[in-house]
């Protein structure tokens, strides 16, 4: 393809808009451009990677024998009420009205209207398993669209749903898709990990999100180092401790003034202790109700951990005047000693000893405090986020912690919705049971943006070769009649030769041409120059080698060694 017949508008700046480095190059790059919040145009080269992204995830999806179908984007409110979803999405489900005033809602995901599909033309367990997937626009009305296509509010998603007679047949759909995603993920050539996910409110499910490696990615993941054990942070855990040595005769009880010194960091300067010696007493509001929670006061409490715990649908920081009110002192002196609220502690407290506690008292602290004798030994659960270092809670491993992208994610839903719309099929014994359902989803847009988060540099994107728009950017650096000559029959035989090749012919200077390269990121560059061709060859580079020197190729093995470059790094 010939650089001057796209539409390929690069730009010099930073576009002011974009917070993150993928999104910023996405504009750069001409792959993008914003019609309104969360909602983007894709323009050719940027619908390239995209093509080749959704062709790799329809291979392995129908390897894995799941069967295309496209479902519609505008879908009728009765499906939506039959599963009380109709209420229950919030403002992110974006809802219309016909002519006639009848609801409708833009497909934000489609579990309804596949089960309605299922339901209607499946009867029996011998038409089981199924899996249906698309590849298809959503729309999520997200209460922050950002991050370019990482978070819009329409983007395209592969969602796949598995339908099955029984739980065995729908845990071996689940893991044929989990595996499917192993494969989808290695081909592009990304660093990700897939990770045991919280399923929150949802209870008891299982599921699984893929993450993409970048130092800017959303959520933290923790993985071992030494086995295939990863978690997000909400999930993962730690080997529980065992016992450091208590004391033989522990420190007696004593209260000391702390004027004004409240925060950790206060404290253990004014008492001269490391945070690690003192407990942190939270206090929060679950559903309306006062509970204390103990952390030791180096960690930090997981939110989620806690509200699972809890089984709480709201959880609360406490206010000013209740932490008063349970406590008897204002925020930064509350301690465990004489509460009568419910309280509960991190496991790695129970192994605390001689520590230091707020006395639920205005600038004051105990010092000495042990569990059991100076207050009774509280409840004790994983609540604490795990650190880089931590202990493999499987194997001798240690823990490592990762910034990751969530591209994916696979759910077994059980007989949520199959209850509550009725899709039933007659099992091996004519008795009818509610079908057995996953779901399965992967942000096209979103993964290629997440490529890109983890492979760029100053210069631009840095194309892994099977999600790069073209294989190869040709450039002409000189406009002499035989290096043109050259270039346009070099053009002609790589794309003979089945290589994508993106011929710069643009009337600019080599100096543009070299940037805008670099700034697309295609994982190869030829240069013809005038002083090479005399000498018989062309300079071949590599896009994620900047300060490699260019490989002098020989004229005649120039089709062939590209040819073998892009074959050998398809991870096919
Ligand atoms: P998030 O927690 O990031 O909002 P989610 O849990 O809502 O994601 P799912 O409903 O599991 O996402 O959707 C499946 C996949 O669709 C996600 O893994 C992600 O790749 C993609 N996706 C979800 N929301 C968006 C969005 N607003 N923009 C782009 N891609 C998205
Ligand atoms: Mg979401």
């Amino acid at each position: 393809m010939r650089y001057s017949r796209m539409l390929i508008p690069t730009l010099k700046e930073n576009p002011s808009e974009a917070e993150v480095v993928s999104h910023t190059l996405m504009m750069r790059a001409g792959l993008i451009r914003k019609l309104a919040a969360g909602i983007y145009d894709v323009l050719p080269l940027g619908l390239r990677s995209f093509r080749k992204f959704e062709a790799i995830v329809r291979e392995e999806m129908n390897r894995a024998g799941a069967q295309e179908v496209v479902l519609p984007v505008i879908q009728p409110a009765e499906l939506w009420q039959e599963t009380g979803r109709w209420q229950k999405y919030g403002p992110e489900l974006l809802r219309i009205k016909d002519r006639h005033g009848r609801e409708f809602c833009f497909s934000p995901t489609a579990e309804e209207v596949i089960t309605n599909v299922v339901r209607r033309d499946v009867r029996s367990y011998r038409q089981l398993p199924i899996n249906l997937y698309q590849i298809h626009t959503k729309f999520r009305d997200e209460i922050r669209p950002r991050f370019g296509l990482m978070r819009g509010r329409e983007f395209v998603m592969k969602d796949a749903y598995s339908f099955d007679a029984d739980e065995p047949g729908a845990d071996k759909s689940y893991d044929a898709m989990r595996k499917a995603y192993h494969r989808i993920f290695e081909r592009c050539g990304l660093r990700f990990r897939a990770v045991a996910a919280d399923s929150g409110q949802i209870g008891g499910a299982f599921s699984s999100e893929f993450m993409v490696l970048a130092a800017t990615g959303e959520s933290a993941v923790a993985s071992c180092d030494a086995c295939s054990y990863a978690a997000n942070l909400e999930k993962a855990s730690t080997r529980p401790p065992v016992g450091a040595e208590k004391p033989a005769s522990p420190a007696a009880l004593t209260r000391v003034d702390t004027p004004g010194a409240r925060t950790i960091e206060e404290v253990t300067a004014f008492l001269g202790k490391t945070a690690d010696q003192l407990l942190k007493t939270l206090i929060f509001v679950a559903d309306g109700t006062p509970v204390a929670v103990l952390v030791r006061g180096d960690r930090e409490l997981n939110y989620v951990k806690l509200q699972n715990l809890l089984g709480a649908d709201e959880l609360l920081m406490a206010d000013p005047e209740t932490t008063q009110r349970v406590t008897g002192a204002p925020v930064g002196f509350a301690g465990p000693i004489g509460l009568s609220i419910r309280v509960i502690a991190d496991l790695e407290v129970e192994h605390m000893a001689d520590f230091v506690v707020g006395a639920n008292e205005a600038d004051a602290h105990f010092t000495g405090c042990n569990i059991g004798r100076d207050f009774p030994a509280p409840a004790f659960a994983d609540l604490r986020n795990v650190v880089d270092g931590d202990a493999c809670p499987v194997c001798e491993g240690r823990l490592q912690l990762d910034r990751g992208i969530e591209v994916g994610h696979i759910f077994k839903l059980g007989t949520k919705y199959s209850e509550s719309m009725h899709c039933v099929v007659l099992n091996d014994k004519g008795e009818e049971v509610p079908v057995v359902m996953g779901c399965y989803g992967i942000g096209i847009g979103r993964t290629v943006a997440a490529s890109i988060e983890q492979n760029h540099d100053d210069a631009g994107i840095i194309w892994p070769m099977p999600l790069a728009p073209y294989h190869v950017a040709l450039i002409a650096a000189s406009p002499k009649d035989d290096v043109l000559a050259f270039a346009e029959k070099l053009h002609d035989d790589l794309e003979a030769a089945g290589v994508e090749v993106l011929y710069d012919d643009r009337d600019e200077r080599a100096g543009v041409k070299f940037k805008d390269a670099d700034l697309i990121g295609l994982p190869l560059r030829l240069t013809v120059g005038a002083k090479g061709l005399a000498e018989g060859f062309v300079e071949l580079k590599r896009r994620a080698e900047p300060g490699a020197p260019f490989e002098p190729v020989p004229v005649a093995d120039v089709v062939e060694r590209v040819r073998s470059l892009v074959a050998g790094a398809m991870n096919v």
